[in-house]
Order: structure tokens, then C-alpha cells, then sequence
């Protein structure tokens, strides 16, 4: 089981560095966890135009110019956990929603129609309204439309993982949201989810069942941002040696506005952001990054190349909201309100490549 460093050693560990550290990752050919430390400390702000530049040359080398793009769609936003941060907390009055299976394809089909090849499905973590059985048929009736499914659900086992993965789910992620246990207890109040090691151990759950590819990352705003950073370090290091043949994703969600109106406890700016994209780019080069619409478009706009390989788009973060155009009972507020049309427009603009599919539903075939 991963066992993360204490919260306060990651962040001792991000401050004992100087210059001269940064100076040796930037170069590392192979850079270990002290190297990632150093290049997402402070002593690392002093050296971002060098970092921004050994990451461009990692992303295009192994990346090449291309930029995945995928939507999510919301099945259901009801929740039986309170986190303080979001907007489906059970505490919140928001107007609840779970697509049936025919309105779920629905949304599905309008995506699918706009061009999308790769969706993500989202919920909120409720097993009365969203359970294996829901996944699994919704995941039977996509399979044949869609390259790619992910999944953004509650935590579940290795066997339930198995059988979405049999019914055609291709990559689970699970954030961790933060690696700061004593920070972690007092945003999660009651439901599943308050329970830390569950949740830490949901990724290698994912990756044992078989899955593609697992998705981790913290949600940036609730404990310092560099500790969060190393910590995502560690857990895919160890993931990686763990099991070699998945592949692995990070995200860097930073918080939104939302329903509860909670305010972050830690600013993460585009610059902070940005460090941290490069850092983990040169600590792990085969790493997909994702930046999604909950940065703006002018962010998203400069980063491309950068260090990202993965953006959505033209995203609804409300159950239906894509056939409704409503967005009553959304989970927050996105940043990037353009089409994928207008960002694969951008993307070929700045000379890289739009690429709505990666993986064929085939190569799942064959691997089972
Ligand atoms: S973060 Fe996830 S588990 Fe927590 S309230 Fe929101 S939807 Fe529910």
C-alpha cells in the first residue's frame, strides 16, 4: 500500500533546497523525487523560463505536437458526502438530478455529434442513485460510439472496476484532493469519502482491475500547493514501479466558484500552477497532464505545448446540462466556455494538432 511521507515532512522537504538543487533537476537525466522537490520550491520560481523550456522540449519529444481533447457529462449530481469545497455537497440546496440510462446515452449522443470521441463520465458519490449496475449498462451502450470512457465516480472495488472495464471503461480517476491528512478530515466531513487511506488506495484498486489508465491529482486551494505537488510525486512513482503497464494521468484542479460559496485556504496562482505543470512535465516525461476548462481560455491558450497533453472542452458541469443548456445544479463554474470546434481551432492555430481519439475500443478487445 502507498504510505506517503507526513504532510509536514513534504513540505520541509519542498524548503530545503536552494539554487544549486534546481540547477542539478533541470539537467537530471533522470530526475528523482528530491530533484521534483526542488524544482516546485521557491528556490524553483527564480528558474520558471528554464523549466517552461525543458518542459516544451520533453512534451514535444515524447508528445509530439498533438493535444487530446475530451468532454465530461454529469450523470448525476446527487451526493452522500459533505466536502465544504463543492458545490454537490449534501449539504447544499441545489436541485438534484440523475440521468436515466436513455438520457445519459442522450447526452452522450450530443457530444458524440459535436465530434467527441473521448467522454468522461462524472457523479457525484451517492451508490443509491449511481451503482456498478448504472455504470455498467450505461458503459454497454456507449462502448461502440465513443474510442475512450472514462470515469469520475466514487471510489469502488477492484472487482467493480473489473467489470466496468469488461463493459467497456477504459480509464478511472480519483483525486485524492489533498494529501494533507489533518487538512483532508476537516473539509470532509461526514460520508465515504472521510475516509483518507480509502480514497489513497483507489487508484492502485483501478489499476489492478485492469484499467488503461488511472488519473490522480489534488484539488489546489485547501493545503500548500508544493507539499500537494511532491506528494502527487511520490504516489505516481510508486504507482508507476507498482504497475508498470498502466498508463497514468495528473490534474490540477484549482477551486471554482461553486454552490456554498467556500473560499480557497491556499491561492494557487497561474504562476504556482504553471511551476507545478512544468515540474511534474521533467520529473515524469511519459505522464499525461490535463487542464481543464476550469482554467480560462487565455491560461489554457498559453500553456499548450507547454507541458499539457490533455484539454477538455465545451464542457457542462450539471446533469443534462448539455441537452438543456441549463446549468442549474452545476458542480462549479467553468473557466473556458468555447466549443471543441473553437479550441481545436486555437490548437491548429498555434501549429499543434487536435486529437479527439488515442485509444480504439479494438486494442481494449485484444487486451482482455
Ligand atoms: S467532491 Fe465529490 S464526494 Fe465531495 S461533495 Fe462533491 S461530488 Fe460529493
Amino acid at each position: 500500500m502507498f504510505k506517503p511521507p507526513e504532510f509536514k515532512q513534504l513540505i520541509a522537504e519542498t524548503q530545503n533546497t536552494s539554487s544549486s538543487d534546481v540547477e542539478r533537476a533541470l539537467t537530471a537525466a533522470r530526475p528523482t523525487i528530491h530533484d521534483l522537490a526542488a524544482l516546485i520550491s521557491t528556490a524553483g520560481e527564480a528558474y520558471l523560463p528554464q523549466m517552461a523550456r525543458r518542459s516544451t522540449e520533453i512534451t514535444l519529444a515524447r508528445f509530439g505536437r498533438t493535444t487530446q481533447l475530451y468532454a465530461p457529462i454529469y450523470l448525476s449530481n446527487y451526493c452522500t458526502n459533505r466536502c465544504v469545497y463543492c458545490g454537490f455537497s449534501a449539504d447544499n440546496l441545489i436541485k438534484r438530478k440523475c440521468l436515466t440510462i436513455d438520457e445519459a446515452e442522450k447526452e452522450a449522443m450530443i457530444l458524440h455529434n459535436r465530434g467527441f470521441q473521448h467522454i468522461l463520465l462524472v457523479s457525484g458519490e451517492a451508490e443509491s442513485a449511481v451503482d456498478v449496475e448504472y455504470m455498467e449498462a450505461i458503459a454497454l451502450r456507449l462502448r461502440d460510439k465513443f474510442a475512450a470512457i472514462s470515469i469520475e465516480i466514487q471510489p469502488m472495488s477492484e472487482e467493480h472496476y473489473h467489470r466496468l472495464f469488461l463493459a467497456g471503461i477504459t480509464a478511472v480517476a480519483v483525486y485524492q484532493e489533498t494529501y494533507d491528512r489533518k487538512m483532508y478530515k476537516e473539509v470532509h466531513l461526514s460520508g465515504k469519502k472521510s475516509d483518507f487511506d480509502y480514497r489513497l488506495e483507489t487508484p492502485a484498486r483501478g489499476a489492478k482491475a485492469g484499467m488503461r489508465e488511472v488519473g490522480i491529482g489534488p484539488l489546489l486551494g485547501l493545503s500548500d500547493w508544493r507539499a500537494e505537488g511532491l506528494a502527487i510525486g511520490y504516489h505516481l512513482d510508486w504507482l508507476r514501479k507498482e504497475f508498470w503497464q498502466t498508463a497514468f494521468t495528473v490534474s490540477f484542479p484549482r477551486m471554482r466558484p461553486a454552490a456554498g460559496e467556500f473560499e480557497p485556504l491556499h491561492i494557487v496562482s497561474e504562476k504556482n500552477l504553471s511551476q507545478l505543470i512544468f515540474a511534474l512535465r521533467i520529473f515524469d516525461q511519459d505522464v499525461g497532464l490535463l487542464v481543464s476548462t476550469r482554467e480560462e481560455a487565455r491560461y489554457r491558450d498559453g500553456m499548450l505545448g507547454l507541458g499539457p497533453t490533455r484539454y477538455s472542452a465545451g464542457s457542462c458541469t450539471a446533469p443534462g446540462g448539455y441537452g438543456s443548456n441549463n446549468t442549474d445544479g452545476e458542480q462549479f463554474s467553468v473557466g473556458d466556455h468555447r466549443s471543441l470546434e473553437e479550441v481545436s481551432t486555437m490548437i491548429r492555430n498555434k501549429g499543434f494538432d487536435p486529437v479527439c481519439k488515442d485509444w480504439d475500443k479494438e486494442f481494449q478487445v485484444k487486451s482482455l
